[in-house]
């Protein structure tokens, strides 16, 4: 988790006349799109904190479009793409990491069907049995396990170094970010703020669970909490270790740099999102502390680092909504995957606002797919989700 601020604002005053685009927003998903556009618009990005202040510093940084996108095959390879032309820029790294899901006996079936299609999509991966595993990644204990699904295609980045990365492309080409800017309320062509509005010819709404409070109306996106901790083992991890995802305990681990380990998971639905504890709670930590000895070798007297608790929005469907609602563009509803979702939302957006072709079909995140656009929902985590 990141905890310095990006003071790094405009000292102009607001734009008088209208501007071509407003995002508001400057999470990753906003910087995303602010850089996407930048180049042929004059971009307006407002924020009522800083960048990467909400969901996006909280982040795990775990990218694996593959697992969670390999149904849509195009929208995966985008993604992929993105993160390895833009490594090594704007002061943004990824680091590739082989990733290992594990399966449990009654889902080997499933598991092995699924490896096999995304193979034949031409991804990299495979359905491994636990003696293969334990002998590429020693550290990993399947014992309780009878395989996993290896993903060779996946890694992990520091997430507000991402979103600054892309605001700063973003400034190169143009756009300009207004922090400390709380937007009180959207319409097709205006953002307005305390001390008066800012018109454009487009609006764009990234605002992560604040989304409908912003368009003044119910969309089918639901708050809701989710935790990291980080543990310092007594041998350090090399700089190999996999990452990793427990789906039946709903849980997911990716190293560090510095050889520790970030836990992630528990998604509880909150009815006050700006209220919840930033905290990671003690049982989660227990929860934590008694399971991963049992699956990584070594972290039977681990220290606990740090921890913490971040609100993202979840949809219906665990895919995000990025398509029109009342004349603007929203971008929302991330389902804790939108750290690798950007770029897509940024591609989405863009070919929506342009009216140019999308690098894949868009239609899988519109508006009308949901028909109840009011009501509750039972929460898809991302352990259930690419399973
Ligand atoms: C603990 C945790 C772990 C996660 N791990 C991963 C992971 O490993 N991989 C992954 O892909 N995703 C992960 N996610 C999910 C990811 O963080 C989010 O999906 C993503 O950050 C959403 O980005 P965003 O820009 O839409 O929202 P946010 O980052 O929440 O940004 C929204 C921005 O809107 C601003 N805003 C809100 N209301 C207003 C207003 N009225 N006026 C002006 N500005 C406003 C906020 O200040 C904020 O900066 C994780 C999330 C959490 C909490």
């Amino acid at each position: 988790m990141h905890e310095a601020h990006d003071t790094a604002q405009s000292d102009a005053s607001l734009p008088d006349g209208p501007v071509d685009v407003v995002v508001v927003g400057a999470g990753v998903v906003g910087c995303a799109i602010a850089d996407a556009l930048a180049p042929d618009h004059d971009v307006v990005v407002l924020d009522k904190s800083g960048v990467a202040e909400g969901a996006t510093g909280r982040a795990a940084g775990v990218i694996t479009p593959t697992l969670f996108y390999g149904d849509l095959p195009e929208v995966a390879r985008h993604a992929n793409e993105f993160f390895r032309a833009f490594d090594g820029t704007h002061g943004f790294e990824f680091t590739e990491r082989r990733r290992y899901d594990y399966v449990v006996h009654d889902e080997v079936d499933t598991a092995r069907d699924r490896a096999a299609d995304l193979a034949d999509h031409g991804f990299p991966v495979t359905y491994l049995d636990t003696d293969v595993v334990e002998s590429e990644a020693p550290r990993l204990n399947l014992d309780d396990f009878a395989g996993a699904v290896r993903y060779d295609d996946a890694g992990w980045v520091d997430p507000y170094t991402l979103a600054t990365a892309l605001k700063r492309r973003a400034t190169d080409r143009g756009a300009s970010f207004y922090l400390d800017q709380q937007v009180d309320a959207v319409s097709s062509n205006t953002a307005e703020l305390a001390d008066g509005e800012i018109r454009a010819h487009t609006v764009v709404v990234a605002a992560g669970f604040s989304t409908p409070d912003l368009l003044g109306r119910p969309l089918p996106i639901q708050p809701y909490r989710t935790q990291c901790v980080v543990l310092e083992p007594t041998e350090v991890l090399d700089d190999q270790f996999p990452i990793g995802r427990v789906g039946s305990k709903h849980l997911y681990f990716r190293p560090e740099h510095n050889g520790d380990l970030l836990v992630g998971g528990s998604h509880d639905i909150v009815s006050d999102p700006a209220g919840v504890s930033t905290q990671a709670d003690e049982s989660f930590v227990k929860e934590v502390a008694l399971t991963i000895p049992e699956l990584v070798r070594g972290f039977g007297d681990a220290g606990l680092v740090n921890g913490w608790a971040g609100v993202d929005s979840a949809t219906p469907d665990a895919r995000p909504i990025l398509d029109q609602v009342d004349d603007v563009f929203v971008a929302a509803g991330f389902n804790g995957l939108g750290i690798l979702a950007a770029p897509i939302a940024a591609e989405a957006i863009r070919s929506q606002v342009t009216a140019e072709t999308a690098a894949f079909d868009v239609s899988p995140f519109s508006f009308d797919r949901f028909s109840d656009s009011t009501s509750g929902f039972e929460l898809r985590t991302t352990s259930d989700v690419g399973r």
